[in-house]
């Protein structure tokens, strides 16, 4: 789908916006917005909207995907944070019986019940929308990242990039690295690219209790470069001052004991935290995960 005809349209459409709704862009709001007609057109595709379809944009802005998205979907919710782009949006969109504006910021409001996202994020919320993104349910995510964070959602183990987060994601969903954007496609211009990125959930439950390993993975990539022996060596036994915590039994016969934690996939990650679980038993699991220092 051609929704913006060409890049010239766009960067009117977004200046004149701009003047109406008496912005002057704030990095601090995450506002870059976007003036390069072909990402756009290519974002939209990617994000394959039908008639069906119920769609929620964050951070909706200027309303440069909201008026595609508006076209295709049955139904469309936008989240923005900023009132005066509430307002301009509330206007632009007047003529949609099928759009919904939501006021407030995407990381503290309940979202509506949808199946696609589709999102330039302001980029200060990228890590927060996203887990919140995946404790919904829904088909897929096509949403615009800082080229760095993208790089860490994706990262294989053994990779500079490769992160708790790159766990997180590989625990959660699957993710594809669509294409890079340059920082050219923006005004302002920020001070790097960014990148569009698919994400989809899995539907596969591959741990109990997801917080659970969520603080353990955080555990681990604190001491990303160590061996896991001896990065678990040290944690447990400042843990064990504080309970009837007997080291050696549990270490022993601790998986993937020589290889650094950086290297570790998630499957091998899943296996450690199975095994610590098992060998330390429920009650001291949560005294040695839960009290106050967690390192
Ligand atoms: N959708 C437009 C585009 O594609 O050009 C604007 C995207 S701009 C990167 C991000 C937008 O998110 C801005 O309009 C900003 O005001 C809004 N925003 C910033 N923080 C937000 C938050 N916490 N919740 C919802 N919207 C937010």
């Amino acid at each position: 789908m051609q929704c913006w005809n060409s890049t010239s349209d766009l960067k009117k459409h977004v200046f004149n916006s701009l003047k109406k709704a008496h912005i002057s862009p704030s990095r601090y709001k995450g506002q870059n917005f976007l003036i390069n007609a072909n990402v756009v057109n290519f974002q939209i595709n990617q994000a394959n909207i039908n008639q069906s379809d119920i769609v929620m944009e964050i951070g909706g802005g200027n309303g440069t995907l909201t008026l595609c998205l508006a076209k295709l979907a049955k139904k469309l919710y936008v989240i923005e944070s900023d009132k005066r782009l509430v307002n301009y949006l509330e206007e632009l969109m007047s003529s949609f019986s099928n759009v919904e504006i939501l006021f407030g910021d995407a990381v503290k409001v309940p979202f509506p019940n949808f199946n696609k996202c589709v999102s330039n994020l302001p980029y200060q919320i990228s890590s927060p929308i996203t887990f919140k993104l995946l404790e919904n349910q829904f088909d897929s995510a096509i949403l615009m990242y800082q080229k760095e964070f993208a790089q860490r959602l994706i990262a294989k183990p053994g990779t500079k990039n490769y992160s708790r987060i790159s766990v997180m994601i590989k625990l959660l969903a699957s993710c594809k690295y669509l294409r890079t954007v340059k920082r050219g496609s923006y005004y302002p211009q920020p001070k790097i690219d960014s990148a569009l990125v698919r994400i989809e959930p899995t539907k596969e439950k591959k741990v109990e209790d997801i917080k659970d390993f969520e603080i353990f993975n955080t555990v681990l990539f604190t001491l990303k470069k160590k061996l896991v022996l001896s990065a678990l060596n040290g944690f447990l036994k400042r843990k064990a001052k504080k309970t009837t915590l007997h080291t050696h039994t549990i270490l022993d016969s601790l998986p993937y004991a020589e290889r650094r934690i950086f290297t570790l996939t998630l499957e091998e990650i899943i296996e450690i935290y199975s095994h610590l679980k098992k060998q330390t038993g429920e009650e001291v699991w949560q005294n040695i995960m839960y009290s106050r220092s967690t390192m």
